[in-house]
């Protein structure tokens, strides 16, 4: 995959690029990362990216010109590129839209700044995407959530590509919880069930806590969630305040 920022603060983006997957990605060729700075493509002596508002108000805004430019420029090295601006009033962000844009071949993110960039802008763009409802200073920082959400996507990029595939949201559900050595630390047991060695129990044990997790945390994701007759059984207890270990002494899972 090919990305391309523009972005009037193109350094932003080295720091990201030096760690952990994201490095790894970069270093075995499944991305790459191109920031093009925006006064490149500007003409005046001072390279201006930006101008007033029209119709008065406070703030700047990114000027056209300079963001066609460099469209330009990415058009011409590049084949069909898939087209995102970061904006608050976008689409929200979520794993879905992160595989989506996993699966293609060339990225531009144009990065806001200012008050935000001229309208016309978007004519260039295929989707407007939002990282949440605040306001940030800039496109930057959401280009980068977006882009590692992304990356890790990739095929090839994580070793042990399974750990997509229990990552909280990937089915619709958030993650369960998860513990390391030592199996007590100041006072803290792991979970009797963790140590068993029943793997069907584990799973069982671990769907539990996904699905309690989010009737706690995030009940509106439950509602498109993909549930078994077994997962609603289990919802059910846990509505009910039940614990997994009741279930099991209760005799209702074995
Ligand atoms: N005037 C705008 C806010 C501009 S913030 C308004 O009325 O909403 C400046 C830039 O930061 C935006 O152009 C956008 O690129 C970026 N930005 C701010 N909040 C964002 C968010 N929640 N998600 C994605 N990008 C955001």
């Amino acid at each position: 995959m090919k990305i391309y920022i523009i972005t009037i603060f193109p350094d932003y983006f080295e720091c990201f690029k030096n760690y952990g997957v994201v490095n790894k990605a970069i270093k075995s060729g499944l991305v790459e990362i191109n920031a093009i700075n925006l006064r490149d493509f500007t003409t005046d002596k001072h390279k201006t990216v930006d101008d007033v508002v029209y119709g008065g108000g406070p703030g700047m805004l990114l000027k056209p010109e300079p963001i066609f430019k460099a469209f330009d420029y990415i058009k011409n090295i590049s084949k069909n590129p898939y087209t995102i601006i970061t904006e608050p009033w976008g689409k929200t962000f979520n794993q879905e839209m992160a595989r989506k844009l996993a699966e293609k071949e060339e990225i531009v993110i144009i990065c806001g700044r200012y008050e935000g960039v001229d309208e016309r802008v978007k004519t260039l763009v295929d989707e407007e995407i939002s990282i949440g409802d605040y306001i940030l200073s800039g496109g930057e920082p959401a280009a980068l959530v977006i882009m590692d959400s992304v990356i890790r996507l990739l095929p090839g990029v994580l070793s042990d590509d399974e750990s997509k595939e229990v990552d909280s949201f990937s089915d619709g559900l958030l993650g369960y919880p998860n513990y390391t050595r030592p199996a007590e630390f100041r006072g803290m047991k792991v979970p009797e069930v963790l140590l068993s060695g029943n793997h069907k129990l584990i799973e069982k044990w671990r769907r539990f806590q996904k699905l309690k997790r989010t009737y706690k945390n995030r009940p509106d994701l439950l509602e498109k969630a993909k549930l078994s007759v077994e997962d609603r059984q289990l919802l059910k207890y846990i509505i009910e305040g039940k614990e997994f270990e009741d279930l099991i002494k209760e005799g209702k899972i074995a």
